[in-house]
């Protein structure tokens, strides 16, 4: 399935997937200037390039795909080839060495491309006679392995328009072709060019420190979102600009991609044309993407611990801005991120550590959802305003270099008075999560001991509410190793009931009633188990497969299946059959919210019954093969919701179960 969410350092990141390690960052970064000719009919670059070699950038790279035409002779300099690139390095013994080289690149179109780079969500270069890209990954201009400072001077017929991360200089329109000037004065690690038809909308802000420059390059069907965007840019700043520091550039711009993937970069982000006019681009991706401008672009991460700048990033954009709305919408999020959790296998599961980008499904609930978790138990753990210095604090520090999670320890240490040491490398390094069990003694009537039982040592502060026979309290508590002991001040009960982090504020395995099925469970499930019963469809297994599920339907069963191994499993029966099913799973006191079923075409339920993970679909004997897989693949829209009926008219229902708090009786 492709990738619609924006990835920030898509660049920085490609660089490492094309097997570069990075040299140390040196104090003097290496300038680059680049004036380019794009030959939109002949998809064909020209560039001109001059930088200079030095003895801290002693290095750089230029695609093998680039043909090289002329080259003022440097003596200095040696010329070897390494499998993807030409390698240009300073001759030993030199300190400096000015290069001034020309050389044309042949872009693919994109549909010959494999579908591979984008179905991964990154965007590979490509060039049509509307549009062209040019990612820093493919190595298009001499690529230091460094950030470097650039220049760039573009040159397009004039109905095209040439955008870059930087700031945007001149634009200048002769003799029908268009040249723009950016310049990247805040030393940058891969270089994105962008070719389009736009339309340009600009808006000048106020920022902390300086004027910054607001911009939408937008297709022509977006062009009346424009300025909702350069608002809602110009908010965002304001806001993480009191919450963190100064904005770290002089402009910011949204460029609308005729790519379905999307992705960030200093200064700029590029989304997909069909999404920019949805509510979830501009409320959680549009900030998200402006929030790296900080987390990832201006202090850049050390992956030797892990990438820590997806989860910052997703804690500060995403979750806060839900945060902002209603506690209820974010405590829905942070279930989110342990639903997530639950459904990713063991083997699939890395460390923060580990991890450097998203690269499937298991790897963003790990770097994204559990690395917001741990964030959101940190902040918890020494305080909402000692968060915050901390986070001015470590921008201050480490603006324009890179960081690890120990960086973000060590700045946080400063703020607290309680140890960090356990906290981060329990959460850091570690697989796995806690799952919460808990024991409760009485040593006199009024004195009740509570005893908190972890599968590790994993240290956070753990939310508790304990109800008695006639008072109820709520507790926080900080847990460290793998038992806790504490005294609880209920009183005088003969009964005590107890609820363990009721609100979803750890990273844990959820307990098996807190589990709400999904539709999505279902999309993503490894050889799930088919059970036919009576249907008018009889290929609707072959439907399903094709139209719905990732992976292909090989175990089909008929209705006297036992499934011993609680395999998750597809029940496909008539409308009018599906209710029994309904009746014994575990959610069967909410299925009044589906009913009645009549005059419904289509209706899918996830739920568990008697233990098994199952998706009950019920299909109206009035439709067809065709009305079917038009139904189904619909559907897959809907994964995150727990339920869903397509009436007659074509109206889609949904819902979600609702979950069910486990309690702990004594
Ligand atoms: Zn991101």
């Amino acid at each position: 399935m492709l990738s619609i969410r924006p990835r920030a350092l898509s660049s920085v990141l490609s660089a490492l997937v094309f097997g570069i390690a990075f040299e140390a960052f040196a104090t003097e970064p290496p300038h680059i200037a680049l004036d380019i000719i794009y030959d939109e009919q002949a998809r064909r670059v020209h560039i001109e390039a001059k930088t200079t070699l030095s003895e801290s950038a002693s290095r750089f790279y230029l695609s093998k795909a680039s043909t090289i035409e002329t080259l003022d002779p440097a003596p200095g300099i040696t010329i070897k080839e390494s499998y993807d690139a030409h390698v240009f390095s300073l001759r030993n013994g030199e300190q400096e060495a000015t290069i001034r080289l020309t050389y044309s690149l042949s872009l693919p179109r994109p549909n010959q491309l494999g579908s591979s780079a984008e179905s991964s969500g990154r965007i590979d270069w490509s060039g049509t006679s509307t549009n062209a890209f040019l990612p820093g990954s493919r190595l298009w201009y001499p690529f230091f392995n460094q950030p470097s400072t650039v220049r760039l001077r573009v040159k397009t017929v004039a109905e095209l328009r040439a955008i870059a991360p930087g700031l945007p200089i001149t634009h200048m329109e002769e003799d029908g072709y268009a040249v723009s000037i950016f310049d990247m004065s805040k030393p940058i690690l891969g270089v994105d060019l962008m070719i389009g038809h736009w339309l340009v909308q600009q808006k000048v802000m106020t920022g902390m420190e300086e004027k910054i420059l607001l911009q939408t390059y937008f297709n022509e069907e977006n062009a009346d979102i424009a300025k909702e965007y350069l608002d809602l840019c110009e908010r965002y700043i304001l806001f993480y600009e009191k919450l963190i520091g100064p904005y770290p550039y002089s402009s910011f711009t949204v460029v609308s991609s005729p790519h379905p993937a999307g992705l960030g970069m200093p200064s700029l982000t590029y989304i997909s044309e069909k999404i920019l006019k949805y509510p979830f681009i501009k409320n959680q991706s549009l900030p998200h993407e402006i929030v790296h401008n900080w987390w990832g672009n201006g202090v850049r991460v050390d992956y030797e611990l892990g990438n820590w700048s997806e989860g910052l990033t997703t804690y500060m954009a995403d979750y806060w801005q839900v945060a902002l709305t209603s506690e209820n919408a974010a405590k829905e999020m942070r279930y989110g991120w342990l639903r997530n959790y639950a459904s990713i296998s063991d083997e699939d599961e890395e460390s923060l550590q580990a991890f450097t980008s998203r690269h499937h499904t298991a790897s963003s609930t790990i770097g994204y959802g559990k690395a917001a978790m741990v964030f959101h138990m940190l902040r918890n753990t020494i305080g909402n305003k000692p968060f915050i210095n901390c986070l001015r604090e470590f921008w201050l520090e480490y603006q324009y270099k890179s960081a690890s999670f120990h960086d973000i320890r060590d700045t946080c240490q400063n703020h607290t008075n309680s140890d960090l040491t356990l906290f981060f490398d329990t959460w850091i390094s570690t697989v796995d999560a806690p799952t919460l069990d808990t024991n409760l003694t009485q040593s006199s009537p009024t004195n009740h001991q509570l005893t908190v039982n972890q599968n590790g040592n994993w240290a956070y502060p753990l939310e508790l509410e304990i109800s008695g026979d006639s008072n109820k309290i709520k507790l926080t508590k900080m847990i460290r190793g793998e038992e806790t002991t504490f005294v609880i001040p209920i009183g005088a009960t003969k009964s005590t009931e107890i609820k363990l982090d009721p609100n979803f504020n750890v990273w844990r395995h959820l307990y098996a009633t807190e589990l709400v099925g999904t539709i999505r469970d279902f999309i993503a499930a490894k050889k799930p188990i088919y059970i036919q019963l009576t249907s008018n469809i009889q290929n609707s297994a072959d439907i399903i497969s094709t139209y719905f599920l990732e992976d292909m339907i090989q175990n089909k069963y008929g209705p006297n299946f036992t499934n011993p191994k609680k395999q998750p499993t597809i029940i496909v029966a008539d409308i009018t059959n599906i209710t029994e099913h309904l009746n014994t799973s575990d959610n069967a006191n909410e299925i009044n919210h589906l009913m009645p079923l009549s005059g419904t075409d289509l209706v899918m339920a996830s739920t568990y019954i008697g233990g098994t993970a199952t998706l009950l679909i019920g299909i109206s004997e009035s439709i067809s093969a065709k009305d079917l897989s038009i139904l189904i693949s619909r559907a897959r829209h809907y994964g995150r919701y727990s339920w869903l009926k397509v009436v007659k008219s074509g109206r889609t229902e949904k819902g979600k179960w609702s979950i069910r708090e486990k309690i702990f009786s004594y």
